[in-house]
């Protein structure tokens, strides 16, 4: 189920997943995933939105480390969620046009703090950076992936949960009482998406609600739920 196309034609490799990771030596926080184009360099529109932005910072005098990012595009999208795509060679389109799906922003390259031809795919929500990969309908690890499918594996669940059960969350199992169990991962991140929830499925550390809620209110929600799915099979 994803509502997002991956930003190239034909095949493309995860190179480095969303989550903790040691890039030269040191540990971080990679907040989005890389991608690299196997069939085309084209990158190209993942939805139909308006460009936010489409520039290259540089690096002299940036305060903000946006010069990493090199030649790059933010998509602002349905929802508010903002795609940032990064490190372009070359970028074909300008802030404030609108884009279909599909179509070219930018030619992939290695640009900004890069280390050969990739592109940086972040999406934020609420401006927290989430796992992009159930979105995308691929799964948070290393791989070639095409189209909408993901390779011996069905959608939804299993990049769920491997974004739960990812290199973020090696440690606990599920009903720990921290590490959700796979069908509550595509609810959390439904949760995020909605912004009922902050942070990420893959940084429980992170993962908060956005306002405390009591036994009570929650109870509320439960039995408001029962009754709505009463009704649903009275129907
Ligand atoms: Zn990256």
């Amino acid at each position: 189920m994803a509502i997002l196309k991956l930003p190239y034609r034909g095949k493309v490799k995860l190179s480095s997943p969303y989550g903790n990771r040691i890039l030269n030596g040191t540990p971080g926080w990679h907040a989005g995933v890389d991608l690299v184009g196997q069939d085309e360099k084209i990158i190209r529109a993942p939805c139909d939105a308006v460009v936010g932005i489409s520039t290259m910072i540089p690096k002299e005098g940036d305060t903000t480390l946006t010069w990493q990012w090199g030649n790059y595009v933010r998509l602002d999208c349905a929802g508010g969620m903002k795609i940032y795509l990064c490190h372009m060679a070359e970028r074909l389109v300008r802030a404030g046009e609108s884009v279909k799906t599909g179509d070219a922003l930018g030619v992939e390259g290695n640009t900004g703090y890069s280390f050969g031809s990739h592109c940086h795919f972040e999406v934020r929500i609420a401006n927290s950076a989430i796992d992009p990969t159930p979105y995308l309908g691929i799964r948070n690890e290393i791989g070639i992936y095409e189209g909408d499918a993901i390779p011996g594996g069905s959608a939804g669940t299993s990049s769920g949960a491997s974004a739960a059960g990812g290199t973020a969350a090696e440690a606990g199992k599920p009903g720990d009482g921290n590490t959700p169990h796979d069908w509550a991962v595509d609810a959390v991140n439904w949760g995020v998406s909605v912004g009922i929830l902050k942070g990420s499925s893959a940084d429980k550390l992170k993962l908060r609600l956005n306002d405390p809620v009591t036994r009570e209110e929650m109870m509320v929600f439960l039995h408001r739920f029962a009754e709505a799915i009463d009704e649903y099979l009275e129907k």
